[in-house]
């Protein structure tokens, strides 16, 4: 198959093309455009001819595109899954789940975006009215990262489209394929020319393109915070709209009176889903002293029977890491959590012959002044702390300068209102390690992001509001 850019609606080949890495086998999988500036700008161009019409269209016409679209990808799916877990490495049961949860994204806008409604507003003077609109904000620039290649894109552009705007994609370069596949079936499902283009290759040459065009009106970029930043401020020249999903360091506190099932539970799926390379991944735990044994011994057992392996083999629970230096990051963090004196309870171990894999690592006796408890380690690596005042704990968990996710388990209701309500965090799972859905509101408070994907929320980051005067 050749896997080729979108530019207003036709497929098109650049004479230089670069490789997609399998990160398990780490053979070549296939080869794409490596486009550069010249593509960026007719990229630009399409997204902002198209957008005069598409902004006319009605939500349900909007809509009627967002279901043949849905329904092309749920026909598709497992080809999907199949393709991105060749690429991104996470096992098969876990990439179907997010082509499924992505194409919930389609859905739910495909609905939302009939629900964009205005105000009237009593007027101060008798011959005075106050009409206030939603309009759609116009061209939206998708930056996306690797390790959800389906979902990050279609939670930026299922709302955009919804809402009347028309899209610019640059995936990661790790990962291009599956976002290819979905555009292509975009076109299939008969989006018009140039609503949805995407174009792969150098991040910072396609992106100074779009951002220093004031055509594109919005960004919305999931990644890294130190990318998030850059970004933001080259968003500042032409005052774009912005959305910024940046890095988490999420906490997961176990108080006394939780239940230790399903404490145990929350944290396998918070922590090892995508061999712990999620923003929402809870990074550091915190234990009431009187459970830790109990909780350490029952997480053990547990993490013991999760199988490493291949992405696309039925059983496998945990794939490769997605390159060396993430690799050498975790393997950074296991080292030196046990030079500072934290014990190894499992796991630690990692090998690097047939993809980077790193065995599911437990850690008890680890403290602040260690990696793992101050950097987001994206690899699958738990490590414990124990306090004795909840206090203490919600304090511990506070400190730090992101604010994605924070989990807290507890059986008392007034203390777990109490408690995630003093969590600085945007996302709360109280006794739930898997929070994200389309119909909530996802993102970060300090520097773990702005704005929100999601629910009504979510269309909310692709809508101007007009105030229309009216005098009688
Ligand atoms: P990660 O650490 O998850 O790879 P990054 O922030 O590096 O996070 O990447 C997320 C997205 O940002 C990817 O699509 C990547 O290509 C893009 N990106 C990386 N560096 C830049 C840059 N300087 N300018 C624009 N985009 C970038």
């Amino acid at each position: 198959m050749e896997m080729n850019l979108y530019i207003n609606g036709k497929s098109t080949r650049t004479n230089q093309v670069f490789d997609v890495i399998n990160p398990y086998s780490k053979e070549i999988i296939d080869t794409v455009p490596d486009a550069g500036e010249e593509e960026a700008e007719l990229a630009v161009e399409a997204a902002s001819d198209a957008f005069r019409d598409w902004k006319t269209t009605t939500a349900y016409e909007r809509a009627g595109f967002l279901w043949r679209w849905h329904e092309l990808i749920n026909h598709h799916k497992q080809e999907l899954a199949e393709l991105m877990t060749k690429e991104q490495g996470k096992p098969l049961k876990e990439a179907l789940g997010e082509i499924e949860y992505a194409n919930s994204f389609i859905a739910w806008y495909a609905e939302e975006g009939k629900r964009v409604y205005g105000e009237t507003i009593p007027a101060s003077k008798p011959d005075k009215r106050i009409l206030v609109q939603k309009q759609p904000i116009g061209v939206m620039a998708a930056i996306t990262p690797w390790n959800f290649p389906a979902a990050m894109i279609t939670r930026k552009v299922g709302p955009a489209l919804a809402a009347g705007c028309t899209v610019l994609i640059k995936p990661a370069e790790q990962t291009p394929l599956t976002a290819i596949r979905l555009v292509e079936l975009a076109h299939e499902a008969g989006a018009p020319n140039g609503i949805i283009n995407i174009v792969t290759g150098d991040a910072a040459t396609i992106s100074n393109v779009w951002l220093s065009d004031s055509r594109v009106r919005k960004l919305s970029f999931t990644g890294s915070t130190e990318v998030g930043k850059h970004l933001m401020k080259k968003s500042a020249d032409t005052m774009k709209r912005i959305s910024l999903e940046l890095g988490g360091q999420a906490p997961f506190i176990v108080l006394e009176d939780a239940d230790l099932d399903k404490a145990v539970k929350g944290a396998i799926a918070s922590k090892f889903r995508n061999a712990g390379q999620t923003c929402i991944c809870s990074n550091r735990f915190y234990v009431h002293e009187s459970i830790l044994d109990s909780f350490t011994e029952k997480l053990k057992d547990t993490v013991a029977q999760l199988k490493v392996g291949d992405g696309l083999d039925s059983e496998t629970d945990i794939g490769p890491l997605i390159d060396k230096d993430g690799f050498e990051k975790v393997q950074k963090h296991i080292q030196d959590a046990i030079n500072n004196g934290a014990e190894l309870v499992t796991g630690g171990t990692g090998s690097s012959e047939n993809g980077y894999f790193i065995d599911p690592t437990v850690l008890v006796n680890t403290n602040e002044g260690m990696l793992c408890m101050q950097e987001e380690t994206f690899g699958p690596v738990l490590p414990v702390s124990s306090f004795t005042d909840e206090k203490e704990a919600i304090k511990r968990a506070n400190d730090s300068s992101f604010g994605l996710a924070g989990y807290l388990y507890t059986e008392n209701i007034s203390k777990a209102l109490r408690l995630a309500e003093e969590l600085e965090y945007g996302i709360v799972g109280l006794n739930d390690g898997a929070p994200s859905t389309a119909q909530a509101p996802f993102g970060g408070f300090k520097e773990s992001g702005l704005g929100r994907e999601g629910g009504h929320f979510g269309i909310e980051e692709y809508l101007e509001t007009k105030y229309i005067s009216i005098g009688l």
